[in-house]
């Protein structure tokens, strides 16, 4: 998902994903859009593609034993749930997440609008698997109030504040009018982090502090990354 660090998670796997485009404002300063194009990683053409299904589910099958720390983040390098990426080829590799119950999956995207599609077809064939973790990032009230709503139909959601370029207030995003929520509408973790890198748009240490309150309140783990001392402190074991 274009961020440099992978904290807390043990290792990160891209199952077979090449390429990604803009979803939204935090992808502005994406480190894997050059990166990848000039390295060869991403096509040229500016196209997103994907290896035949068998292959990914091989990589995922071949993910090594982990040995104290299991949390495996899905790709840094482009978004499973993107929109060239076809639903069934989505379903076969969570599928295939499932089948490793050694491994706690991290799906991060910006695209949560897709999990429905996908959602669909384990309620065809399975059951959303527990290991599996879906993850939605967003970087400020708007992005949240957009995305949050789709986050929460998932079983324990994680959302993801990254990079940190506005204030979030995470309640009012879970707001539907259609009943009142607490408790962060059933969000398991929050992860948080300033933007990093040449060109990173600031974070005010306000911003970062309100959510660590809600978080707090709501009794919702908080991981911050960085060590920056004015931010809330990194929480490493949530
Ligand atoms: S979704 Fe992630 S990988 Fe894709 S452009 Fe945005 S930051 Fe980069």
């Amino acid at each position: 998902m274009g961020s440099r660090t992978p904290a807390p998670f043990w290792r990160t796997l891209n199952p077979g994903i090449h390429g990604c485009t803009p979803a939204h404002r935090g992808c502005e300063q994406c480190f894997m859009r050059s990166i990848g194009r000039r390295f060869g990683l991403w096509p040229a053409d500016g196209s997103v593609t994907v290896d035949p299904v068998e292959q990914a589910v091989q990589r995922i099958r071949d993910l090594p034993h982990p040995r104290g720390n299991s949390r495996c983040l899905v790709t840094t390098a482009g978004d499973l749930f993107h929109e060239a990426i076809p639903a069934i080829w989505i379903h076969r590799c969570i599928e295939a997440m499932a089948d490793r119950a050694d491994v706690e999956w991290y799906i991060f995207t910006k695209r949560p609008e897709r999990y429905y599609a996908v959602l669909d077809l384990f309620k065809r064939f399975r059951r959303w698997p527990p290991n599996v973790h879906a993850c939605c990032s967003v970087c400020d009230q708007e992005t949240a109030d957009r995305m949050i709503p789709h986050l929460l139909v998932m079983p324990s959601p994680v959302l993801v504040v990254e990079p940190m370029i506005g204030a979030v207030d995470v309640l009012y995003a879970a707001y539907t009018g259609a009943e009142s929520v607490s408790a962060m509408g059933g969000i398991s973790w929050v992860l948080a982090g300033p933007e990093t890198g040449p060109g990173a748009r600031p974070c005010d240490p306000a911003w970062a502090h309100d959510l660590a309150r809600q978080c707090r309140e709501a009794q919702v783990p908080l991981y911050w990354k960085g060590s920056d001392p004015t931010m809330p402190k990194e929480t490493p074991h949530v």
